[in-house]
């Protein structure tokens, strides 16, 4: 049976600048075997080029752009798809404005449909601007609901839905979240998985370190998801949530071997439940979509209008 894999990155196979344990023989394993793999990132900013880039200079070699998947292309491809001649006012990087390129998706610092937030650090003139186009009638849309990023193992930035969370609090406005764990980006990252494998693989794992973006996506889209604990969840806080892995490991370095063999390795299956405590990691909440989730969306009050 093929299996596909989808990869998350940060916190899978690299950490700041330091590659994780294992990442090196998980990814050689995959390319020795010719497994259909595709990287999967919440992140906007990059382009899959500079991502290749990247694991090259970690030392990660044979992979190229071709095995990336960004939400920044997520949210290209969704726009082209569901209103393809439309225009879009951007807060992002690189990697945002070039897969909007790509798909045709003209700036647009006048008149835009849409206004599209992505990774990045926006002036407040910027947002200034972004609320008066969504005030005009803009459609406000997230390339992922990330309030917060990991800079390094004591440092975080904020994220994408830390920015659209901004103008939604400004225009009273709800944005559309693409990325993790939105399904179109598990639909699209599918379709993509078949087209790099010429053929869709009979099952396809997640493998992530986030329990709401990568294993939630991967649960509702139902696919297999793999939770590596060399990222952001730690063991004790998996029992805190409602959906949960298929699989728990260490690193992705403890596949290697399995991907090899082809034979399902026992060393896999943690006893997650049994070390589950009530304790979060960090406080605060991670995803946008989290708060819809517990919440009720609160209506800008009418004095404020
Ligand atoms: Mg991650």
């Amino acid at each position: 049976m093929k299996t596909g894999y989808l990869i998350d990155m940060d916190g899978v196979i690299y950490r700041e600048n330091h590659l994780i344990p294992g990442a090196t023989d998980f990814i050689q394993a995959l390319l020795a075997t010719g497994a259909p793999f595709l990287f999967l990132t919440n992140n906007s900013a990059p382009t899959p080029e500079d991502l290749a880039v990247r694991l090259k200079h970690l030392g990660i070699q044979g992979v190229s752009a071709k095995h990336f998947y960004t939400s920044a292309l997520n949210t290209a491809d969704f726009l082209s798809e569901t209103d393809p001649h439309c225009t879009a006012f951007v807060l992002g990087e690189g990697g945002l404005l070039a897969a909007l390129h790509e798909r045709k998706i003209a700036n647009d610092a006048i008149h835009p449909a849409y206004v599209v937030v992505g990774e990045g650090a926006p002036t407040m003139e910027k947002l200034a601007k972004a609320h008066e186009f969504i005030e005009r009638g803009a459609r406000l849309l997230a390339t992922n609901p990330d309030n917060w990023c990991p800079v390094s193992s004591e440092k975080t930035r904020p994220g994408a839905g830390a920015t659209a969370a901004f103008l939604e609090a400004s225009s009273g406005r709800r944005a559309y979240y693409l990325g993790k764990p939105n399904g179109y980006m598990f639909h699209q990252a599918r379709r993509k998985l078949a087209m790099v494998a010429l053929t869709a693989p009979e099952q396809v794992v997640m493998i992530g370190d986030t329990m709401e973006t990568d294993i939630r996506g991967a649960f509702e889209s139902g696919l297999q998801s793999y939770l590596v604990l060399s990222g952001s969840t730690q063991i004790e806080s998996v029992g805190d949530y409602v959906y949960q892995p298929t699989r728990i490991l260490q690193n992705v370095g403890e596949l290697a071997q399995e991907i090899k063999t082809g034979k399902p390795s026992d060393r896999m299956d943690s006893p997650a439940f049994a070390h589950a405590g009530p304790h979060a990691g960090r406080s605060g909440v991670r995803h946008q979509t989290d708060i819809f989730a517990f919440h009720k969306p609160r209506p800008r009050p009418a004095m404020t209008k």
